[in-house]
């Protein structure tokens, strides 16, 4: 017996077929080992009181008799209700249960059940949340399982049980026993116990502090080891750039680097001039000139005799990268080519060809970069835009295609600095940290729906000055279709409101040669206001649009609103952001203040870490930053930090990990796990 058990697909547990595989792969869990470690988000706690003790309101633990055969009333579309009496001793109370028409099927007239939910006292009825199980119930806590559509709470919580049974004692340990004792912590069987089944909430919290350090110690493992590779191999090649030609570019450029910039480019050179390979990270919100730096790297690169990759996630951005930067180095001869989804057959295979000969220099793409055909003769560096866009087999697949290609990540969604360091330890760092002089700070305000006449005077204003304006609505990823829905009827109403203005629709399931058309008509000063969807959100550069309204601001995540808010204030005259919003919690007040009161990314960055965990403020997809299951970056940034001290000193003493057979069994399982995804 040993850790390699429970490696063993769930379908060994008894019961487990094919379709509940499925299910529980849609969470993610594909062993016994991932279901023993699927630990709670949080607990119910049950407690059961007598009647006339409960408080209105108050959420309890009843236990009764069924009275009544259970009856389901529907209304609307997919809602219901379920409801029967209970007897508890001599008095008798009324259930409800919301949206759950298939617990009717476990009740029956005489039999005993515990229903844990909200009470309520003037109506003598219990609105019920959930059945308990015994096993849980002994404890007092019930713990509470991220679920999807797919899987039921219950069936995750048996199923969690059944692994508990039949396995926790092949459990080994993964932190070694003198970490455990320097840090106090707890072993890995106790940590699944106490985890699954706390005796009380002191029990919970004490277990989940040495399920966050695990969970970092993991990650700060497999970043120790990614370090150690590169600096032992040495493995990049020096590039010989022509400073000459160089300096040529700096003079066609219409304006000078600034301060942050010129850091940035000397970083960057320093990099490409050294044989061992570049990873680093360029960090600079919206509109900071990230692109300009690019160009010097791309353009070191070609001189030195190399061909340079860049990778964006939209063909609007791909193209817009494109044109600026195919104008600003084809007069030194330089290459330049586009290649995104809807490049033709023909002209497709024309570039695979000039890639493969090396008659392209650069070449500037969405993801069908890495498509199979493309070989490239001598590719030297590898840029990615919104580089938190990409999944990692993604970039992988892009930098495979070069010898140990130099890598320059970008992002527009900053972090600080320290978690920077915590969470990409194998990368370097470069921030442009202050906007180009000159630019006018963008004019942000925060209103609400009573104070549109405000919003429409200014709209009026702008437009008679022959500006253009985004009205932007939300994107609720749930639904595709509701964000047409809401798109259109803005559409309809500024269509109304402003007769006299062309106003367009741009959104996301138009074929990409519609939105190109429609960007390349708003570039142009045809269109008066644009509304749109976030497909704007990256890169998109017209200068004359200088304002813009966010409607149901308070729905985006306070980065997207400040990518959103980047595409403005990139010309001359002033500009407008308007976040409109009805938010009814204080924190979504706090939130409509900041972003209008905040124009520094970096400094909303802190703000946002500073009020809220990582996940919240930036959206899952947009956070970049890599995602734990018990643990918070943000939250947890000091065991983090002590996880990353913790590792690099195991892997500096034992790099192949051979003390270490249980760790190396689990990252070689993680990594199985990852290519699977
Ligand atoms: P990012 O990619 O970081 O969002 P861009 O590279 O698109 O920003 O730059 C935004 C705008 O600022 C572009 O129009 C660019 O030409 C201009 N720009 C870049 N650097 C400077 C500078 N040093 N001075 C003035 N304008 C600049
Ligand atoms: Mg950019």
């Amino acid at each position: 017996m040993s850790i390699e058990t429970l490696f063993a697909p769930v379908t060994d547990l008894k019961g487990v077929g094919t379709k509940t595989a499925a299910d529980l792969a849609s969470l993610g869990i594909y062993s016994i080992y991932d279901l023993l470690y699927y630990f709670p988000f949080r607990y119910d706690e049950l407690q059961t009181l007598p009647l006339d003790q409960i408080m209105d309101g108050q959420k309890v633990l009843l236990k009764g008799i069924v009275a009544t055969e259970p009856f389901v009333s529907r209304f609307g579309y997919k809602k219901s209700r379920l409801s029967f009496k209970m007897r508890i001793d001599h008095d008798v109370i009324m259930v409800n249960f919301f949206n759950q028409p298939w617990l009717k099927n476990k009740l029956e007239i005489g039999n005993e059940v515990a229903i844990y939910g909200k009470y309520n006292v003037a109506r003598q009825s219990l609105s019920g949340f959930k059945f308990v199980a015994e096993k849980q119930n002994e404890s007092g806590m019930a713990p509470v399982y991220p679920v999807n559509k797919h899987i039921r709470q219950k069936k995750l919580v048996d199923l969690i049980n059944q692994a508990i049974d039949e396995f926790l004692s092949d459990v080994e340990d993964i932190v070694p026993a003198n970490i455990r004792e320097k840090y106090r912590l707890l072993s890995d069987q106790e940590i699944i116990q106490k985890m699954h089944h706390p005796q009380n909430g002191n029990e919970a919290e004490f277990a989940k502090r040495s399920a966050i350090f695990r969970e970092f110690f993991i990650f700060q493992i497999q970043l120790a080891l990614l370090m150690q590779n590169d600096q032992a191999q040495n493995n990049g090649e020096a590039k010989k750039y022509d400073l000459n030609e160089i300096t040529k570019l700096t003079s066609s450029l219409p304006f000078e680097l600034s301060h942050d910039q010129k850091s940035a480019v000397n970083e960057i050179f320093v990099d490409l001039h050294s044989n061992r390979q570049m990873r680093r990270l360029l960090q600079g919100d919206v509109g900071s000139g990230k692109t300009v730096v690019a160009v010097y790297a791309i353009y070191a690169a070609v001189t030195a005799g190399y061909q340079v990759a860049l990778m964006v996630p939209t063909e609007i951005l791909a193209t817009q990268h494109f044109n600026k930067i195919d104008h600003l180095l084809r007069k030194f001869g330089v290459r330049v080519a586009l290649l995104t989804g809807s490049t033709k057959t023909l002209e497709r295979k024309e570039i695979y060809r000039e890639l493969t000969d090396g008659t392209i220099n650069v070449v500037i793409g969405t993801h069908a970069l890495i498509q199979k055909n493309v070989i490239f003769k001598k590719l030297g560096l590898v840029i990615i835009d919104e580089q938190h866009r990409f999944g990692v087999g993604q970039r992988q697949a892009l930098i495979n295609k070069g010898k140990c290609p130099d890598i320059l990540a970008m992002t527009a969604t900053p972090i600080p600095r320290t978690l920077a360091l915590t969470v990409y330890g194998d990368m370097n760092i470069s921030e442009i940290r202050h906007l180009p002089a000159g630019r006018k700070p963008i004019i942000s305000s925060w209103k609400t729906s009573s104070q549109m006449d405000q919003v429409y005077e200014l709209m009026h204003q702008q437009l008679a000055a022959g500006f253009q304006i985004y009205a932007v609505t939300p994107l609720i990823s749930e639904s595709e279709t509701l964000d047409l829905k809401n798109a259109e009827e803005l559409y309809a109403k500024l269509s109304h409101d402003f007769p006299k203005q062309k106003v367009v629709l741009l959104h996301g399931q138009m074929p990409a040669a519609k939105k190109d058309e429609i960007m390349t008509e708003f570039a142009a000063g045809e269109i008066n206001i644009l509304v749109t969807t976030s497909v704007i959100e990256v890169g998109v550069d017209v200068p004359n649009a200088n304002m813009m309204i966010i409607y149901n601001a308070d729905r985006f995540g306070l980065s997207q609103l400040h990518q959103l808010r980047g595409r403005i204030g990139r010309g001359q005259t002033q500009s407008y952001c308007v976040f409109l919003a009805d938010p009814k919690t204080e924190s979504g007040k706090a939130r409509m203040k900041i972003i209008a009161e905040t124009g520094d990314g970096f400094k909303l960055a802190e703000e946002d870490l500073k009020m809220r965990g990582e996940g919240d403020l930036f959206g899952k997809a947009q956070s970049g930053l890599p995602e734990f299951r018990v643990g918070n970056v943000v939250n947890n940034y000091n065991t983090l930090v002590v996880a990353q001290k913790v590792a690099k000193k195991l892997v500096a003493e034992n790099n192949s990990l051979s003390n270490y057979p249980v760790l190396k069994e689990v990252l070689e399982y993680n990594q199985l796990k990852q290519n699977r995804v």
